[in-house]
């Protein structure tokens, strides 16, 4: 660490956020200034194409403490996280959405609560949802409780990735061999000690949202594939209860065949080679998720390719257009 070393790093994912920008640079900067602390804040443009690079860095010429980290292709809000994150310099970073659904003033909030309880991770918690569709909401609640069965209690509910994580964090995130880790799993997994800020998350100010269904559902199988292994297990189970109903319809066969009754039922056949044939694909798809996973592990490609950081006074490429 140099002796520039700021107290503060809040890293900024930015994928295509052209509309909301300008306001958000504003607020934040508004709020950090007000801190009287050296501070960076580091945007990660995740491979933006509607021109939020060269806003990026049309907004750095104004403000010295703005460092840009450019990756060389969407990687996926967890990604630019993850690369904002181990290349911020702070004694603390906080990581915020750059749409202003997290407040930027909850930061001085973060940080008074980690210097004052000495907390490694201080977690921003959503103190309701009722802005959220109701389908949004109860599929958060179903998220939040399967992880905090698989990870742990230290998961906190309504969390999401608006956090503040002290250095010793950082240091230990960057420890991890996982290449794509769903941070809002790990860091708790880490298990520092932690402390909540609740705060009210407000609507999109500008643009829309990135993360789609299909994204949100990827999220949710990433989550439960990281840290358990017990879906694997459903085809033992599946298979031994399969054996299970077979045993009792031999017996049935047998019985109705010595009473001299004919075993009819075309119909109970069909299903049955249906219903297996659909329990042996889902427990083959099972398996390809986690060989999926190994397999991305093995080849130890990283999650996402800096093309440049304005810290290291590379020239940074407005990628896209
Ligand atoms: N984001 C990103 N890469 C992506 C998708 C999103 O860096 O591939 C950023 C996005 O610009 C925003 C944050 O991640 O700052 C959260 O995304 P979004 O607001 O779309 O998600 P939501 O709040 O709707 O879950
Ligand atoms: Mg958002």
């Amino acid at each position: 660490m140099t002796a520039a070393q700021p107290a503060l790093s809040v890293v900024v994912p930015i994928f295509n956020e052209l509309a909301v920008l300008p306001l958000f640079a504003e607020r934040l900067r508004g709020v950090l200034d007000a801190l009287g602390e050296a501070y960076e804040v580091v945007a990660v443009d995740d491979g933006s194409t509607d021109g939020t690079a060269a806003a990026l860095t049309g907004l750095r010429a104004g403000w010295p403490e703005l460092r840009v980290l450019r990756l060389r292709r969407n990687s996926g809000h967890q990604a630019a996280l993850l690369a904002g994150l181990l290349r911020a310099r702070g004694g603390y970073v906080v990581s915020i959405d750059a749409d202003l659904q997290d407040p930027p003033e909850v930061i001085v909030e973060l940080l008074r609560r980690a210097r004052a309880d000495g907390l490694d991770v201080v977690y921003g918690v959503r103190a309701d949802r009722h802005r959220d569709t109701r389908f949004k909401r109860w599929t958060a609640a179903g998220y939040y409780r399967l992880v905090r069965r698989l990870v742990g209690e230290q998961v906190p509910a309504q969390a999401g990735d608006f956090r503040l994580l002290s250095r010793a964090v950082v240091e230990a995130l960057r420890e991890l061999p996982e290449r794509g880790p769903v941070l809002r799993l790990v860091v708790p997994w880490l298990g520092f000690p932690g402390g909540e800020v609740a705060y009210q998350r407000q609507e999109r100010a500008a643009g829309r949202t990135k993360y789609p269904l299909s994204r949100m559902a990827g999220l949710a199988a990433e989550s439960v594939t990281a840290f358990s292994a017990a879906p694997l297990r459903v085809a033992t189970w599946l298979g031994l209860a399969g054996v299970a109903v077979c045993g009792v319809l031999v017996v049935v066969a047998v019985l109705a065949w010595a009473g001299g009754g004919t075993v009819t039922g075309w119909p109970s056949l069909y299903l049955a080679i249906l219903f297996l044939g659909a329990v042996q694909l889902l427990c083959l798809g099972l398996l390809g998720e986690y060989v999926a996973r190994i397999y991305t592990a093995v080849q130890g490609r990283p999650a996402y390719a800096v093309a440049g950081d304005s810290a290291d006074g590379e020239p940074v490429r407005p990628g896209g257009t």
